[in-house]
């Protein structure tokens, strides 16, 4: 068995700080990779960074980085900062995203609207379309995750901007996927990772006991089969959590 399928290579997590980001950063360092982490919290950042070292894991890189107000310039120096440090990108999880408001719609806050659409579809339009060259020149097969929801597949009552941000994310997928599908070794999918112990769950379901839902560990060995070579095949997937 290969305990380092992600050896060698580089992969972009947003929404590093906390949640499934967070494990997600550890588990493809486990498995060998270098991970840029990108969110706003620099100081749990550095923790994080910290605690990589003295665990002997490999240097992680921190990007300081509000997705939901920088413009789109920043953008293209954080590219030409991998470009210039890496000269590729061999994955990017676009993983970082806001709940918004639990409410009917015809509740619902403009300003709070705007704010989930700026995070969880314009930055992951940004990232992606921004970044897609430096996935274009790994040596091979590249991966581009998006992060999905159940509720960006069926909607339910009450989940107003954040559903719709889903859907929108998985119509983003799909035209990526396509456009790429003939002419590229970037393999571009969705994943649904379900009910996780994280703040977001907590914060859509504050009646729930935490202790029942699956930690953000559980997710690790999907991402990393998704990261790694050994999914080169998967393209143009919207992906659930299969346990
Ligand atoms: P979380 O615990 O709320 O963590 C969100 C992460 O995103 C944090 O690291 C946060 O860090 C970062 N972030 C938030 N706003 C940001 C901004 N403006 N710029 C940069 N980074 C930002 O969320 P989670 O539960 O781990 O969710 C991760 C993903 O899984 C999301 O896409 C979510 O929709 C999806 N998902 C989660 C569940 C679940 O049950 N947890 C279920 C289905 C789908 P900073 O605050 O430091 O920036």
């Amino acid at each position: 068995m290969n305990t380092k399928p992600l050896q060698d290579k580089v992969i972009l997590v947003t929404g590093a700080s906390y949640g499934i980001g967070e494990a997600a950063v550890y588990g493809f360092a486990k498995a060998g990779a270098t991970v840029i982490m990108l969110a706003r919290t620099e100081d749990k950042l550095n923790t994080i960074y910290d605690d990589m070292v003295a665990q002997g894991l490999p240097e992680p890189v921190i990007v300081a980085f509000d997705l939901e107000t920088a413009p789109e310039e920043a953008y293209f120096q954080l590219r030409d900062m991998i470009g210039k440090e890496f000269g590729k990108l061999d994955g990017l999880l676009l993983n970082a995203a806001m709940l918004g408001q639990r409410t009917p719609i015809s509740n619902y806050n403009w300003q709070t609207w705007n704010k989930v659409m700026d995070l969880n579809v314009n930055s992951q339009f940004l990232m992606a379309r921004t970044l897609l060259p430096l996935l274009e020149s790994a040596e091979n097969h590249a991966a581009l995750l998006f992060t999905s929801s159940s509720v960006g597949r069926q909607s339910k009552a009450y989940w107003g901007a954040y559903a719709v941000s889903k859907f929108a994310i998985e119509g983003l997928m799909q035209t990526m996927a396509t456009e790429l599908e003939n002419t590229s070794h970037v393999r571009v999918n969705s994943y649904n990772p379900g009910g996780t112990r994280t703040s977001m769950r907590a914060a859509a379901y504050p009646a729930e006991n935490p202790e029942q839902v699956k930690a953000p560990e559980a997710i690790i060995d999907e991402y990393i089969y998704l990261m790694s070579d050994a999914s080169h095949h998967i393209h143009g997937q919207a992906l659930d959590f299969k346990g």
